[in-house]
């Protein structure tokens, strides 16, 4: 596969990633597959199932909070999750 970055040509391995990609800074993949660019250092991560891993996140995430979550649909489509005063 080819770098999205510059084009150059990525190297697969496997190792730990920091997603970021999952809206918080908080979680750590580890031991999945990657691709890394060995010219300018692009890393991404080769997910698969990744409709299991955000369901094992939102679990995770929720059962630390242990509270009922709302969300809304905004008219710009965007979700937004409704404070407790709102409610
Ligand atoms: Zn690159």
């Amino acid at each position: 596969m080819k770098c999205y970055e510059c084009g150059n040509e990525m190297i697969e391995s496997v190792g730990d990633y920091h997603f970021t990609e999952s809206g918080s800074d908080k979680i750590q993949l580890k031991d999945i597959p990657l691709l890394t660019c060995e010219n300018c250092q692009t890393t991404e991560p080769l997910i698969c199932s990744a409709k299991n891993l955000f369901g094992s996140i939102s679990k995770a995430t929720l059962k630390l909070l242990e509270k009922n979550l709302t969300f809304v649909m905004n008219k710009d489509g965007f979700w937004r999750l409704v404070e407790d005063e709102e409610k």
